[in-house]
């Protein structure tokens, strides 16, 4: 298989999956909307409320951070997800 060139400049996880309702932080509960991924190769979902709350830290030890708190504004959580 041939890999192209172009494609390896990111260390972004191409398939970075994205948060949903099934997503519940780890200290509450709550829906999750941020995601850290650990230099250890562990992940932490994290509710808005706490995301913010631990959100220094987290980038401290996180080697992937993937925040979704803005969708707290745009989107319901009734509603189906815009994907685009
Ligand atoms: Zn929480």
């Amino acid at each position: 298989m041939k890999r192209n060139e172009a494609d390896v400049t990111t260390a972004v996880a191409p398939a970075a999956r994205s948060l949903g309702a099934s997503d519940r932080c780890d200290r509450c509960g709550a829906q999750a909307y941020l995601r850290v991924e650990l230099q250890s190769g562990g992940e932490l979902l994290f509710c808005a409320h706490h995301a913010r709350e631990h959100g220094d830290k987290l980038r401290e030890i996180a080697a992937t951070v993937v925040d979704e708190t803005d969708k707290l504004t745009t989107t319901r959580p009734s509603a189906p997800a815009e994907e685009r």
